[in-house]
């Protein structure tokens, strides 16, 4: 169920709501204008005398017989049991949207407690929340890598400073690991030079550009060569930039991408995902629950959900969660994995392994390809590597 679900029911309860409460207020006003002409007629009448007394009489019954007509509290108790009907619709739907039991759904897993910790005061490292790091290793007493903290440190340092519009820290960085960043192809060194010499231009400083572009852009030149050539061009619009055909170099997003461009690659450079792993687990396992609790209340009973070692199904996760290509095998439609690896077979089609050695026997003997007329042995096969 969709939280959108949730949503409409909650505003026809707010739509009702208002609905009775303006019924509520027009009865009231109703009661109330009616008392008070019946207290203005009594005034009106004098005080004095029995025709006085009798009219004053006819006035109240007049007024018992229409408030009786109207029978306010019997509208207004009509009007609070429909709101709590509609009250208690959207409790009921939010309650079926909350899965209260996650109990079927998850395997006792034998982890260390301290392997665990350490996940986690690592994950509030790179999330750069320090000081709540450090208070989760004293209070969890265990300890996690202190040279990874001081490098997500010093990455937010450069990444916050980048953030800001101040490359300086960065180009520092970014020289000093120059040879490793080569290897990337969206070279951040030279797009960090590119914003100071962007920066001398905007102000006009064509001269002390040049001399920028002679020292920092010319060793790119070979390899960077139409990056470049536009940035040399650029120069004759020095203190005009805004009305060149080069106005893309202006643009105020480009220190947001440069800073996650940064962040990616510093993370590239010490050996970590520059995606914060364990928020992923997170928001996959939030995903994929109510299909795993669903699955369980099928399957349970005829397989044991804790020896499973794949689902009986494929998952499908979005994009964002798909770190690696993964093979089905067309034939046993098993997904392939350790032991079970994908075979290309010499015609070119690709099986698993426990489907060319069904096919063979065993690999005992030849077998036909069951896409097309070409025969293979095992021997002939090769594994893949996904
Ligand atoms: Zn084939």
């Amino acid at each position: 169920m969709e939280v959108d679900t949730v949503k409409d029911v909650f505003d026809r309860v707010v739509k009702k709501q208002k609905l009775k409460s303006s019924k509520t207020i027009d009865l009231v006003n109703h009661v109330e204008k009616e008392i008070d002409q019946a207290i203005k007629a009594i005034q009106g009448n004098g005080t004095e005398g029995d025709s006085a007394a009798n009219m004053t009489h006819e006035i109240l019954l007049n007024l018992k017989n229409k408030l009786k007509e109207m029978a306010p509290t019997k509208q207004l108790k009509s009007c609070q049991k429909e709101m709590n009907t509609a009250l208690s619709t959207w409790v009921k739907t939010t309650e079926k949207l909350f899965i209260h039991d996650i109990s079927k759904a998850y395997r006792n897993v034998d982890m260390e407690p301290n392997v665990l910790n350490e996940l986690i005061a690592n994950h509030l490292y790179r999330e750069a929340l320090f000081d709540i790091g450090d208070s989760f290793i004293g209070e969890a007493s265990c300890t996690a890598s202190l040279k990874l903290k001081q490098l997500f440190q010093n990455m937010y340092e450069i990444h916050g400073a980048l953030k800001a519009g101040k490359p300086e820290l960065a180009l520092s960085w970014a020289m000093k690991n120059h040879d490793a960043l080569l290897q990337n192809s969206y070279c951040l060194e030279l797009k960090l030079h590119q914003f100071q010499f962007v920066d001398m231009l905007k102000q006009g400083n064509r001269d002390q550009a040049l001399q920028y572009a002679r020292a920092y852009l010319a060793p790119f030149a070979t390899t960077r060569k139409e990056e470049i050539q536009r940035l040399i061009a650029s120069i004759l619009w020095a203190g005009r930039l805004d009305q060149s055909p080069y106005t893309e170099f202006l643009s105020p997003t480009n220190w947001e991408m440069l800073a996650e461009e940064f962040a990616q690659q510093f993370c590239n450079l010490i050996g970590q995902s520059s995606t914060d792993p364990m928020g992923t687990a997170v928001s996959v396992g939030a995903e994929v629950l109510p299909i795993l609790i669903k699955l369980m209340t099928v399957v349970t009973a005829k397989r044991d959900w804790h020896s499973m070692k794949q689902f009986p199904f494929p998952l499908d996760l979005r994009s964002e969660f798909q770190f690696h290509s993964v093979f089905v095998c067309p034939v046993l439609r098993d997904q392939g994995g350790d032991g079970n690896a994908p075979m290309l077979l010499p015609c070119g089609h690709v099986l698993s392994k426990q489907s060319t050695l069904k096919l063979s026997k065993n690999s005992s003997r030849s077998f036909k390809c069951p896409y097309c007329p070409f025969e293979a042995m095992t021997s002939g096969c090769k594994q893949l590597y996904l």
